[in-house]
């Protein structure tokens, strides 16, 4: 058994291990327009400030990959067109934390 505190020394890999996903069959982001992405949004900051890289520009077209969120809510500010609604997602879904 390590010595060392949990959570210390630990990689990327291991701490992620700390974390689980039960996804919604429906998604709790909704893109409101895929055209404003595409026409008013050429720094498609979302691809950038969202910690669980949800959002990704695939060539024409948003992919939003909702199973993936870690529930931070950045995307409720950080969208400069106010183009994503996010919720909550459905009680007993979304994201799980475990305690190290
Ligand atoms: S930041 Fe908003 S408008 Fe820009 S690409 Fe992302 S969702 Fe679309
Ligand atoms: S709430 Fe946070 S983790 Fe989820 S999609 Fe928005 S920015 Fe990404």
């Amino acid at each position: 058994m390590s010595d060392q505190p949990k959570g210390k020394g630990q990689t990327i890999e291991e701490k992620q291990y700390l974390i689980r996903f039960k996804a919604d069959t429906n998604s709790h982001l909704h893109v409101l327009d895929y055209d404003i992405c595409a026409t008013k949004c050429p720094d498609k900051i979302c691809t950038i400030f969202c910690p669980a890289e949800v959002y990704k520009w695939e060539e024409i077209r948003m992919h939003v990959g909702y199973e993936g969120c870690h529930e931070c809510g950045s995307c409720r500010i950080g969208c400069p067109h106010q183009n994503i609604k996010w919720e909550y997602p459905k009680g007993g879904h979304g994201i799980i934390f475990r305690l190290g």
